[in-house]
């Protein structure tokens, strides 16, 4: 028996349910075109929603930090790693939500796994959406918490289950747009539901930061309910197009996770250039809300273009998914949109259920009428060749 055969075997089950994944490697900066195996492909499944990734002033202020700051920052945020562009960062990330204080952390998991692990412990209670992403499901397992899931952006389940812990400890989490799924929490019966039950509640922003809204702040401005959430968390690593994870509230919240978060506290903080580079999306999202606005008119007309071709289709946000069910037919039709051109990713199990996967199409401020049309008419193509 060699040693990896377990490994071996576990891999040949997942080739042989169409589950097994490679990687796709682009040979070009993220945008809305990439290079990818020697040809030039329309992205549409990149989660950098605002096409900042490559933007000429967001490189020349990451190419002076790193000229002034240098690359690594030698440490953890409580040892060396703490910047002038760290910090510089941080406070305008808490003015960006209305928030007393905000805190970095390497990335957008390491955010939610430390931050949920530090604030419950045993004997607490956290209620979880059932969709919500892998990095809040793993953060409370890891807080030794009682784990309640509740039925997705179900408010009647969530509020039945917060009623039987009524007088518990603990956290309501979601996240505000779903990373699959791309709908939208319905945020004021979770909040009115936490502070009735005495439950902090927490949102995860990754999607919704720089998308929804009309200045792009997220699902607090798109319901108008600023300053409504207990703990809002984002990323800069999607429409930012960057990298990390944030934390916005209460000078308190941030203090006692920058002593408690062990993802924070025990790893090196991310490089000042990073910083710089997130700096400088937000400062062209306050300056440029256009951009925004941009955004959700290619999200009416992508879906108006895909209902066009027949297919039952709506978002609200920058994810459009494209249901199919099985996964060969999944994944055919996305080859089959990668050679006409299209990067696109069939999304599959363990992301989605089994059986569920789906074409996830993820839009840009920057893609084109034209564009969008002519994707639109491609995957309906592929979704009803691929063997339906
Ligand atoms: C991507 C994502 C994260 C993780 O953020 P990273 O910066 O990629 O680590 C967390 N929550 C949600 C909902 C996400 O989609």
């Amino acid at each position: 028996m060699n040693k990896w055969d377990r490994l071996e075997q576990e891999l040949q089950a997942r080739k042989a349910h169409n589950l097994h994944r490679t990687l796709r490697v682009i040979d070009s900066a993220q945008s809305r075109w990439v290079r990818h195996g020697g040809r030039r492909m329309l992205m549409l499944a990149s989660n950098a929603y605002l096409d900042l990734c490559s933007d000429a002033r967001v490189l020349e202020r990451a190419a002076q930090a790193l000229r002034t700051h240098g690359m690594g920052s030698g440490g953890s945020r409580l040892t060396t790693g703490t910047t002038d562009l760290h910090t510089g960062l941080e406070h305008a990330l808490a003015r960006f939500k209305g928030r007393e204080a905000a805190m970095v952390f390497n990335t957008g998991f390491a955010a939610n796994y430390g931050v949920i692990a530090a604030l419950c412990g045993e004997g607490d209670v956290i209620l979880s959406d059932a969709l919500n992403h892998a990095s809040i499901i793993d953060g409370c397992r890891q807080s030794k918490a009682r784990v309640v899931v509740y039925a997705h952006n179900d408010m009647a389940d969530l509020e039945r289950k917060a009623a039987e812990h009524r007088g518990a400890r603990g956290l309501i989490v979601s996240d505000g747009v779903f990373s699959m799924d791309g709908d939208i929490v319905n945020l004021p019966e979770l909040v009115r539901i936490a502070d009735t039950y005495g439950f902090w509640s927490m949102i995860d922003d990754a999607h919704a930061t720089g998308v929804l809204g009309p200045t792009g702040r997220g699902t607090e401005e798109h319901w108008g309910m600023q300053g409504a959430v207990d703990i809002c968390m984002g990323t800069l690593s999607k429409a930012l197009g960057a990298e990390g994870g944030w934390i916005a509230g209460p000078a308190v919240l941030v203090d006692y996770l920058q002593n408690t978060a062990r993802s924070y506290v025990f790893s090196t903080s991310l490089s000042p250039a990073v910083m710089a580079a997130a700096h400088a999306a937000l400062d062209i999202l306050a300056a440029e809300p256009e951009r925004v606005a941009r955004l959700q008119e290619n999200i009416r007309w992508f879906c108006a273009c895909l209902q066009a071709q027949g297919l039952r289709i709506a978002s609200q946000t920058a994810i459009v998914p494209i249901p199919v069910g099985d996964e060969k037919r999944a994944a055919d039709a996305a080859e089959q949109l990668m050679r006409e051109g299209y990067f696109i990713n069939a999304i599959r199990w363990p992301t989605v259920k089994k059986g569920a996967a789906i074409l996830r199409a993820a839009l840009m401020s920057s893609h084109t009428r034209e564009e969008l049309e002519g994707a639109a008419r491609a995957i309906a193509r592929a979704v009803s060749g691929a063997g339906g």
